[in-house]
Protein backbone atom coordinates (compact mmCIF):
# COMPACT_ATOMS: atom_id res chain seq x y z
CA UNK A 1 0.00 0.00 0.00
CA UNK A 2 1.13 3.33 -1.09
CA UNK A 3 1.31 5.93 1.51
CA UNK A 4 0.38 8.87 -0.35
CA UNK A 5 -1.81 9.66 2.31
CA UNK A 6 -4.64 8.06 4.61
CA UNK A 7 -6.80 4.95 3.75
CA UNK A 8 -10.21 4.93 2.48
CA UNK A 9 -13.15 2.14 2.50
CA UNK A 10 -11.89 1.44 -0.75
CA UNK A 11 -8.50 0.25 0.44
CA UNK A 12 -10.06 -1.26 3.09
CA UNK A 13 -12.66 -3.45 1.25
CA UNK A 14 -10.43 -4.00 -2.09
CA UNK A 15 -7.15 -5.07 0.11
CA UNK A 16 -7.40 -4.72 4.01
CA UNK A 17 -9.83 -6.81 4.94
CA UNK A 18 -8.28 -9.64 3.03
CA UNK A 19 -5.41 -9.29 4.38
CA UNK A 20 -6.47 -9.47 7.93
CA UNK A 21 -8.59 -13.08 6.95
CA UNK A 22 -5.37 -14.46 5.28
CA UNK A 23 -2.73 -13.23 8.15
CA UNK A 24 -4.33 -16.49 9.80
CA UNK A 25 -4.09 -18.56 7.30
CA UNK A 26 -0.58 -18.46 5.38
CA UNK A 27 2.81 -17.17 6.74
CA UNK A 28 2.25 -13.55 5.20
CA UNK A 29 4.34 -10.00 4.22
CA UNK A 30 2.70 -6.89 4.45
CA UNK A 31 4.87 -3.57 3.52
CA UNK A 32 3.94 0.04 3.26
CA UNK A 33 5.65 1.33 -0.18
CA UNK A 34 7.26 4.28 0.21
CA UNK A 35 9.54 3.19 -2.54
CA UNK A 36 6.66 3.18 -4.92
CA UNK A 37 4.93 6.31 -3.30
CA UNK A 38 8.53 8.07 -4.95
CA UNK A 39 7.84 6.80 -8.35
CA UNK A 40 4.61 9.77 -8.67
CA UNK A 41 5.74 12.16 -5.91
CA UNK A 42 9.62 12.15 -5.96
CA UNK A 43 9.59 16.04 -6.62
CA UNK A 44 8.11 16.55 -3.28
CA UNK A 45 8.81 13.52 -0.51
CA UNK A 46 7.36 15.53 2.71
CA UNK A 47 4.19 13.62 2.96
CA UNK A 48 5.70 10.52 2.50
CA UNK A 49 6.99 9.81 6.08
CA UNK A 50 4.14 10.86 7.81
CA UNK A 51 1.80 9.10 5.83
CA UNK A 52 4.28 5.59 6.22
CA UNK A 53 2.89 6.43 10.16
CA UNK A 54 -0.56 6.67 9.33
CA UNK A 55 -0.70 3.68 6.79
CA UNK A 56 0.84 1.81 9.59
CA UNK A 57 -1.80 2.86 12.42
CA UNK A 58 -4.70 2.23 9.49
CA UNK A 59 -3.15 -1.46 8.93
CA UNK A 60 -3.26 -1.98 12.58
CA UNK A 61 -6.63 -0.65 13.32
CA UNK A 62 -7.67 -2.80 10.51
CA UNK A 63 -6.90 -5.41 12.34
CA UNK A 64 -3.53 -6.65 10.92
CA UNK A 65 -1.73 -8.22 13.79
CA UNK A 66 1.69 -8.13 13.87
CA UNK A 67 2.12 -11.21 16.34
CA UNK A 68 0.74 -12.88 13.20
CA UNK A 69 2.08 -11.05 10.15
CA UNK A 70 5.23 -9.35 9.37
CA UNK A 71 4.58 -5.63 8.64
CA UNK A 72 7.33 -3.14 7.52
CA UNK A 73 8.31 -0.09 5.25
CA UNK A 74 9.89 -1.22 2.07
CA UNK A 75 12.60 1.70 2.06
CA UNK A 76 14.01 0.14 5.23
CA UNK A 77 14.53 -3.06 4.20
CA UNK A 78 17.70 -2.50 1.45
CA UNK A 79 17.33 -5.77 -0.54
CA UNK A 80 14.40 -3.76 -1.76
CA UNK A 81 16.87 -1.68 -3.29
CA UNK A 82 19.22 -4.32 -4.67
CA UNK A 83 17.30 -6.68 -6.25
CA UNK A 84 15.20 -4.60 -9.12
CA UNK A 85 18.55 -3.23 -9.96
CA UNK A 86 19.54 -6.97 -11.09
CA UNK A 87 16.29 -8.02 -12.25
CA UNK A 88 16.13 -4.49 -14.24
CA UNK A 89 19.69 -6.44 -16.18
CA UNK A 90 17.05 -8.56 -17.70
CA UNK A 91 13.87 -7.05 -17.77
CA UNK A 92 12.99 -6.35 -21.79
CA UNK A 93 11.85 -2.41 -22.32
CA UNK A 94 9.07 -3.37 -24.16
CA UNK A 95 7.77 -5.64 -21.08
CA UNK A 96 7.39 -2.32 -19.57
CA UNK A 97 5.97 -0.40 -22.10
CA UNK A 98 3.16 -2.56 -22.28
CA UNK A 99 1.99 -2.77 -18.54
CA UNK A 100 -1.78 -1.43 -18.71
CA UNK A 101 -1.55 1.07 -16.09
CA UNK A 102 1.75 2.86 -17.76
CA UNK A 103 0.17 4.84 -19.82
CA UNK A 104 -3.07 5.30 -18.24
CA UNK A 105 -1.74 6.69 -15.00
CA UNK A 106 0.84 9.36 -17.38
CA UNK A 107 -2.60 10.38 -18.54
CA UNK A 108 -4.17 10.65 -15.17
CA UNK A 109 -1.31 11.87 -13.50
CA UNK A 110 -1.05 14.82 -16.56
CA UNK A 111 0.23 17.58 -14.23
CA UNK A 112 3.24 15.36 -13.06
CA UNK A 113 6.58 14.37 -15.02
CA UNK A 114 6.10 10.63 -15.33
CA UNK A 115 8.74 10.40 -18.20
CA UNK A 116 10.78 8.94 -15.93
CA UNK A 117 12.99 5.92 -15.07
CA UNK A 118 11.82 5.23 -11.99
CA UNK A 119 8.13 5.41 -12.93
CA UNK A 120 8.81 3.14 -16.01
CA UNK A 121 10.48 0.56 -14.06
CA UNK A 122 8.17 0.17 -10.82
CA UNK A 123 6.30 -3.01 -12.07
CA UNK A 124 10.20 -4.54 -11.72
CA UNK A 125 10.24 -2.79 -8.06
CA UNK A 126 7.19 -4.33 -7.68
CA UNK A 127 8.31 -7.92 -9.08
CA UNK A 128 11.10 -7.85 -6.21
CA UNK A 129 8.57 -6.62 -3.95
CA UNK A 130 7.62 -9.79 -4.34
CA UNK A 131 10.27 -12.61 -5.07
CA UNK A 132 12.24 -11.33 -2.33
CA UNK A 133 9.77 -13.51 -0.05
CA UNK A 134 10.01 -16.13 -2.62
CA UNK A 135 6.06 -16.60 -2.01
CA UNK A 136 3.69 -18.97 -3.10
CA UNK A 137 0.73 -16.84 -3.81
CA UNK A 138 0.35 -12.90 -3.84
CA UNK A 139 -3.01 -11.56 -2.16
CA UNK A 140 -4.91 -9.23 -4.70
CA UNK A 141 -7.76 -8.24 -6.71
CA UNK A 142 -8.62 -8.33 -10.57
CA UNK A 143 -6.93 -4.62 -11.18
CA UNK A 144 -3.17 -6.24 -9.93
CA UNK A 145 -3.42 -9.57 -12.04
CA UNK A 146 -1.35 -7.69 -14.69
CA UNK A 147 1.46 -6.70 -12.21
CA UNK A 148 1.66 -10.54 -10.89
CA UNK A 149 2.07 -11.79 -14.38
CA UNK A 150 4.56 -9.16 -15.21
CA UNK A 151 6.29 -10.57 -12.58
CA UNK A 152 5.88 -14.20 -13.02
CA UNK A 153 7.70 -13.48 -16.53
CA UNK A 154 10.72 -11.70 -14.29
CA UNK A 155 10.84 -14.65 -12.42
CA UNK A 156 11.19 -17.33 -15.43
CA UNK A 157 13.57 -15.12 -17.44
CA UNK A 158 15.84 -14.78 -14.20
CA UNK A 159 15.34 -19.08 -13.90
CA UNK A 160 16.71 -19.66 -17.50
CA UNK A 161 19.69 -17.22 -16.90
CA UNK A 162 20.52 -18.45 -13.84
CA UNK A 163 19.67 -21.48 -12.45
CA UNK A 164 20.50 -22.53 -9.30
CA UNK A 165 23.62 -22.98 -7.87
CA UNK A 166 24.61 -26.45 -7.97
CA UNK A 167 27.77 -25.83 -5.70
CA UNK A 168 25.67 -25.09 -2.54
CA UNK A 169 26.49 -26.07 0.55
CA UNK A 170 24.34 -28.70 2.11
CA UNK A 171 22.31 -26.56 4.48
CA UNK A 172 21.13 -23.88 1.64
CA UNK A 173 20.19 -27.58 -0.52
CA UNK A 174 18.28 -28.27 2.84
CA UNK A 175 16.52 -24.76 2.73
CA UNK A 176 16.25 -24.83 -0.72
CA UNK A 177 13.99 -27.76 -1.12
CA UNK A 178 11.37 -26.89 0.90
CA UNK A 179 11.38 -23.53 -1.64
CA UNK A 180 12.30 -24.84 -5.10
CA UNK A 181 15.28 -27.71 -5.93
CA UNK A 182 15.39 -26.01 -9.26
CA UNK A 183 14.91 -21.97 -9.16
CA UNK A 184 15.83 -19.01 -6.89
CA UNK A 185 12.40 -17.18 -7.94
CA UNK A 186 9.78 -19.89 -7.74
CA UNK A 187 7.05 -17.99 -10.55
CA UNK A 188 3.79 -17.02 -7.77
CA UNK A 189 0.32 -17.51 -7.95
CA UNK A 190 -2.64 -15.00 -7.52
CA UNK A 191 -4.36 -15.41 -4.68
CA UNK A 192 -7.36 -13.79 -5.89
CA UNK A 193 -8.99 -12.00 -3.50
CA UNK A 194 -12.19 -10.39 -3.69
CA UNK A 195 -12.62 -6.75 -4.26
CA UNK A 196 -15.20 -5.17 -5.33
CA UNK A 197 -14.98 -1.91 -6.98
CA UNK A 198 -16.65 0.66 -4.25
CA UNK A 199 -17.23 4.00 -5.58
CA UNK A 200 -16.49 7.11 -4.41
CA UNK A 201 -19.26 10.30 -2.76
CA UNK A 202 -18.72 11.12 -6.87
CA UNK A 203 -19.69 7.72 -8.34
CA UNK A 204 -16.42 6.96 -9.97
CA UNK A 205 -14.14 4.52 -8.47
CA UNK A 206 -13.03 5.90 -5.00
CA UNK A 207 -9.58 7.47 -5.18
CA UNK A 208 -7.61 9.31 -3.47
CA UNK A 209 -6.70 11.44 -6.69
CA UNK A 210 -10.69 11.77 -6.93
CA UNK A 211 -11.13 13.82 -4.28
CA UNK A 212 -14.18 11.55 -3.88
CA UNK A 213 -13.13 9.25 -0.34
CA UNK A 214 -14.61 8.42 2.70
CA UNK A 215 -11.39 7.76 5.08
CA UNK A 216 -11.01 5.08 7.60
CA UNK A 217 -10.42 7.86 10.14
CA UNK A 218 -13.50 10.09 9.41
CA UNK A 219 -15.58 10.41 12.07
CA UNK A 220 -19.11 9.65 12.13
CA UNK A 221 -20.25 14.03 11.25
CA UNK A 222 -18.25 13.71 8.49
CA UNK A 223 -19.30 9.96 7.02
CA UNK A 224 -23.04 11.30 7.49
CA UNK A 225 -21.94 14.40 5.67
CA UNK A 226 -20.20 12.89 2.92
CA UNK A 227 -23.28 10.66 2.29
CA UNK A 228 -25.61 13.66 2.02
CA UNK A 229 -23.48 14.92 -1.02
CA UNK A 230 -23.13 11.33 -2.59
CA UNK A 231 -24.82 10.98 -5.65
CA UNK A 232 -27.54 8.91 -6.54
CA UNK A 233 -29.35 7.33 -9.58
CA UNK A 234 -29.28 9.98 -11.80
CA UNK A 235 -32.89 8.88 -13.65
CA UNK A 236 -34.63 9.80 -10.14
CA UNK A 237 -35.08 13.39 -10.29
CA UNK A 238 -38.21 14.17 -8.06
CA UNK A 239 -38.39 12.45 -4.40
CA UNK A 240 -41.83 10.90 -6.03
CA UNK A 241 -39.73 8.92 -9.09
CA UNK A 242 -38.81 5.77 -8.56
CA UNK A 243 -35.48 4.32 -8.47
CA UNK A 244 -33.15 1.59 -9.10
CA UNK A 245 -30.05 0.87 -6.91
CA UNK A 246 -28.61 -1.32 -9.12
CA UNK A 247 -27.67 2.36 -11.13
CA UNK A 248 -27.16 4.14 -7.68
CA UNK A 249 -23.41 4.40 -6.35
CA UNK A 250 -25.37 4.77 -2.47
CA UNK A 251 -27.02 1.60 -3.48
CA UNK A 252 -23.39 -0.09 -4.43
CA UNK A 253 -22.25 0.76 -0.92
CA UNK A 254 -25.62 -0.72 0.49
CA UNK A 255 -24.66 -4.08 -1.35
CA UNK A 256 -21.26 -3.92 0.28
CA UNK A 257 -21.84 -2.76 3.79
CA UNK A 258 -24.96 -3.01 4.65
CA UNK A 259 -27.15 -6.12 6.04
CA UNK A 260 -29.58 -8.28 4.03
CA UNK A 261 -32.85 -6.57 5.46
CA UNK A 262 -31.51 -3.46 5.15
CA UNK A 263 -30.63 -4.01 1.66
CA UNK A 264 -34.56 -5.29 1.10
CA UNK A 265 -35.55 -2.53 2.77
CA UNK A 266 -33.27 -0.21 -0.01
CA UNK A 267 -34.76 -2.04 -3.34
CA UNK A 268 -38.34 -2.12 -2.09
CA UNK A 269 -38.30 1.60 -0.87
CA UNK A 270 -36.27 2.81 -3.59
CA UNK A 271 -38.31 1.12 -6.28
CA UNK A 272 -41.73 2.24 -5.20
CA UNK A 273 -40.26 5.59 -4.30
CA UNK A 274 -41.53 5.38 -0.54
CA UNK A 275 -38.26 5.99 0.41
CA UNK A 276 -36.21 9.36 -0.39
CA UNK A 277 -32.53 9.15 -1.07
CA UNK A 278 -31.86 11.26 2.04
CA UNK A 279 -33.23 8.26 4.04
CA UNK A 280 -31.77 5.93 2.59
CA UNK A 281 -28.21 7.34 2.55
CA UNK A 282 -29.09 7.82 6.47
CA UNK A 283 -29.01 4.40 6.09
CA UNK A 284 -25.96 3.72 4.55
CA UNK A 285 -24.31 5.92 6.59
CA UNK A 286 -25.02 3.68 9.55
CA UNK A 287 -23.45 0.57 7.52
CA UNK A 288 -20.52 2.36 7.33
CA UNK A 289 -20.29 3.50 10.54
CA UNK A 290 -20.64 0.31 11.75
CA UNK A 291 -17.95 -0.81 10.38
CA UNK A 292 -15.45 2.24 10.77
CA UNK A 293 -16.03 2.43 14.57
CA UNK A 294 -14.58 -0.78 15.49
CA UNK A 295 -11.27 0.04 13.48
CA UNK A 296 -11.11 3.69 14.20
CA UNK A 297 -11.51 2.60 18.54
CA UNK A 298 -8.81 -0.06 17.39
CA UNK A 299 -6.40 2.48 15.37
CA UNK A 300 -6.20 4.83 18.97
CA UNK A 301 -5.19 2.54 21.03
CA UNK A 302 -1.88 2.52 19.56
CA UNK A 303 0.87 4.97 20.46
CA UNK A 304 2.83 6.45 17.91
CA UNK A 305 6.29 5.29 19.89
CA UNK A 306 4.51 1.46 19.46
CA UNK A 307 3.98 1.60 16.01
CA UNK A 308 7.39 2.31 15.22
CA UNK A 309 8.78 -0.68 17.80
CA UNK A 310 6.67 -2.69 15.39
CA UNK A 311 7.68 -1.16 12.32
CA UNK A 312 11.12 -1.70 13.40
CA UNK A 313 10.76 -5.89 14.31
CA UNK A 314 9.03 -5.98 11.06
CA UNK A 315 11.97 -4.48 9.17
CA UNK A 316 14.60 -6.75 11.00
CA UNK A 317 12.06 -9.85 10.31
CA UNK A 318 11.51 -8.68 6.88
CA UNK A 319 15.59 -8.06 5.83
CA UNK A 320 16.18 -10.82 7.59
CA UNK A 321 13.67 -13.37 4.78
CA UNK A 322 14.81 -11.26 2.29
CA UNK A 323 18.40 -11.56 2.85
CA UNK A 324 18.24 -15.47 2.34
CA UNK A 325 16.76 -14.89 -1.16
CA UNK A 326 19.38 -12.36 -1.96
CA UNK A 327 22.24 -14.79 -1.07
CA UNK A 328 20.50 -17.09 -3.66
CA UNK A 329 19.93 -14.63 -6.08
CA UNK A 330 23.94 -13.43 -5.99
CA UNK A 331 25.43 -17.06 -5.96
CA UNK A 332 23.25 -18.26 -8.42
CA UNK A 333 23.95 -14.82 -10.61
CA UNK A 334 27.62 -15.69 -9.49
CA UNK A 335 27.98 -11.66 -7.71
CA UNK A 336 30.20 -13.50 -5.12
CA UNK A 337 33.87 -12.16 -4.13
CA UNK A 338 35.36 -15.00 -6.28
CA UNK A 339 32.69 -15.28 -8.87
CA UNK A 340 32.06 -18.24 -8.14
CA UNK A 341 28.47 -19.81 -6.34
CA UNK A 342 28.83 -19.75 -2.72
P1 LIG B 1 -4.06 2.33 -4.42
O1 LIG B 1 -3.81 3.15 -3.20
O2 LIG B 1 -5.06 2.95 -5.37
O3 LIG B 1 -2.80 1.88 -5.07
O4 LIG B 1 -4.81 1.00 -3.93
C1 LIG B 1 -4.29 0.09 -2.99
C2 LIG B 1 -5.19 -1.12 -2.94
O5 LIG B 1 -6.54 -0.77 -2.64
C3 LIG B 1 -5.23 -1.91 -4.25
O6 LIG B 1 -5.15 -3.27 -3.96
C4 LIG B 1 -6.57 -1.57 -4.86
O7 LIG B 1 -7.09 -2.64 -5.58
C5 LIG B 1 -7.43 -1.26 -3.66
N1 LIG B 1 -8.40 -0.20 -3.99
C6 LIG B 1 -8.13 1.10 -4.18
N2 LIG B 1 -9.25 1.81 -4.46
C7 LIG B 1 -10.27 0.91 -4.45
C8 LIG B 1 -11.70 1.00 -4.66
N3 LIG B 1 -12.30 2.15 -4.93
N4 LIG B 1 -12.42 -0.15 -4.56
C9 LIG B 1 -11.82 -1.33 -4.28
N5 LIG B 1 -10.49 -1.48 -4.06
C10 LIG B 1 -9.73 -0.38 -4.15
Amino acid sequence: MRPTGKLHLGNYMGALANWVKLQDQYECFFFIADLHALTTDYADTSGIAPNTLEVALDFLGAGLDPEQCTIFVQSQVKQHYELPLLLGMITPLGWLERVPSYKEMIENLAHKDLTTYGFLGYPVLMASDILLYQPQFVPVGQDQQAHVELTREIARRFNQFYPRAKTQNAGDILRAAQVDPLYVLPEPKVLLTPSPKLPGTDGRKMSKSYGNTIQITDPEPVVRQKLKTMVTDPARIRRSDPGDPDKCPVGDLHKVFSTPETLAKVYEGCRSASIGCIECKGWAADALVQVLQPIQERRASFTGLQVEEILHSGNAKAAARAEQTMQEVRAAMRLTPTGAAS
